[in-house]
């Protein structure tokens, strides 16, 4: 029973993505939007629309019952809850299923295991991957946080088991500033996710965060390669790439291997990444968490795999088993990801949300710029700053480089910020031509370059 009419319960930039992949499939789409996203692209492109609740994502994009009910008044056969908004929660997902529709991803249950981090690190362990040394589920209290931190020994990194965005985490160097970043920790997390619940790791400072990514059935799962996320402000990834340059392939498979191994052991159906901590000293790599829906940045993998992730979430979601085995699976040239956010650089990264006056979209071989702009479109300034994702290949990492360098120069958005500038001066740094960062690399960098400007 092939999906004729996916209603997209989401904005931006992954709205136009999904659907692009659906139409490709013959399907009927249905954009939900809140009032202020009335003259979006992706309401644009719908061929149908509704309007669900005023500009605050909590009246709109996070109502589930105006979701819901939009669906079942435009007879929705499923839908796709993007990245997210809806797209980790649980309780949306067993009730879209309830109303007999399909939810594009994996089943309520494993969202509940695999979506909380803390029961996501048990899962793994379960499935004998290795994870960051740290607490064994919740900790229950400030004293029980206290002994646990002792026993790891510091520094150590407070986090929200319901965590996401890069919200909910704190480093703790010493046993002084415990107290303050697990109130702080819980506080940002109740708020920000409806549940305080907290774990605790042992921070590893020199990392590099590599992630695999994996589509499985219900079934049977298979992995697309890893991709090299380490360039992150404020622990939210900026630039990655596929594949990661500094795995050899023995490693390489090993990694992969472990999150398939994952995904299998839980039945894992529809698109999800399996996060790592990688140490390219000693070749270890640890699990943190798992996002199970599509995630920003899989455009990498698919021009490293020439696999449409969206098409193939969409065409499981149908009752479809997986149409490729790891075999059919190749890894081929090398793919750049740069997000352009609607934030000032210059500014300490302040929102820069506004009129797009005028706009070019680069383009040529190997180029790809997933974006919600259009000339003339305002900036809303309720949501996340994601512009757009410029997205180059080529054979080499070395020839894509100059590609990526050549393509922010023909990207033009004018009337607002945008972090093209900070891309610019990413991509002529040596270390970053060299691939030698790590997750707080950029941070490092950012702060040396601030110095440097304001002496
Ligand atoms: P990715 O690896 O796909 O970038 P992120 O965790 O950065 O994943 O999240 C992508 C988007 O989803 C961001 O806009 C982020 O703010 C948002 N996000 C992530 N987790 C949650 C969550 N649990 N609840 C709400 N929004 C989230
Ligand atoms: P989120 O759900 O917000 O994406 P993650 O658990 O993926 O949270 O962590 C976000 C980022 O924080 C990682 O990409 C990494 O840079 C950093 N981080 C997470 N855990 C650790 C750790 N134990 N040690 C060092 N850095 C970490
Ligand atoms: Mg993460």
């Amino acid at each position: 029973m092939a999906i004729s009419r996916l209603l997209i319960a989401n904005r931006g930039e992954i709205a136009v993505r999904v659907q692009r992949a659906a139409r490709e499939l013959g399907m009927h789409t249905i954009q939900v939007h809140s009032a202020a996203d009335a003259d979006s692209l992706a309401v644009r492109m719908a061929d149908e629309t509704v309007n669900i609740g005023p500009p605050s994502a909590a009246k709109s994009y996070l109502n589930a019952a105006a979701i819901l009910d939009a669906a079942r008044k435009t007879g929705a056969e499923a839908v796709h809850p993007g990245y997210g908004f809806l797209s980790e929660n649980a309780a949306f997902a067993d009730a879209v299923e309830a109303m007999g529709l399909v939810f594009v991803g994996p089943r309520g249950d494993t969202i509940r295991t695999m979506g909380d981090k803390a029961a996501a690190r048990s899962a793994a362990q379960k499935a004998g991957v290795p994870v960051v040394p740290g607490s064994e589920g919740k900790v229950d209290d400030l004293a029980e946080a206290r002994r646990l931190a002792e026993a790891i020994s510091y520094p150590v990194m407070v986090k929200a088991s319901a965590g996401g965005g890069g919200r909910g985490i704190r480093v703790v160097d010493a046993p002084a500033a415990l107290e303050a970043a697990y109130d702080q920790a819980t506080a940002e997390a109740k708020a920000a996710f409806g549940d305080g619940g907290l774990y605790l790791e042992k921070f590893i400072p020199r990392a590099r965060h590599i992630e695999v990514q994996v589509l499985g059935d219900g079934v049977d799962a298979v992995h697309f390669y890893e991709r090299e996320c380490s360039l992150q402000r404020r622990r939210q990834k900026i630039w990655e790439e596929a594949p990661a340059i500094v795995l050899t392939p023995a490693i390489r498979e090993r990694l992969c291997n472990s999150a398939v191994a994952l995904a299998k052991s839980v039945g894992y159906r529809g698109a999800g990444t399996l996060e790592y901590l990688y140490d390219d000293q000693s070749g270890d790599f640890y699990f943190i968490e798992m996002n199970t829906r599509i995630q920003v940045e899989h455009p990498v993998t698919e021009m490293i795999t020439g696999v449409d992730l969206v098409r193939e979430m969409l065409r499981i979601a149908g009752g479809e088993p997986l149409r490729l085995t790891q075999n059919d699976i190749g890894l081929r040239g090398h793919a750049i990801e740069a997000r352009i956010n609607a934030e000032d650089p210059d500014r300490d990264f302040r929102p820069s949300p506004g009129v797009v006056t005028g706009l070019h979209i680069p383009g040529g071989p190997g180029t790809r710029f997933d974006t919600l702009l259009y000339a003339g479109y305002a900036v809303s300034p309720f949501y996340d700053s994601l512009l757009g994702k410029l997205i180059v290949w080529d054979h080499s990492r070395e020839s894509a480089l100059p590609r990526l360098r050549r393509a922010l120069d023909e990207l033009k958005i004018e009337g607002i910020a945008t972090t093209t500038s900070l891309h610019r001066r990413l991509v002529e740094a040596p270390d970053v031509a060299a691939g030698a960062f790590h997750t707080r690399w950029l941070e490092q960098w950012l702060a040396a370059d601030k110095a440097e400007r304001t002496r």
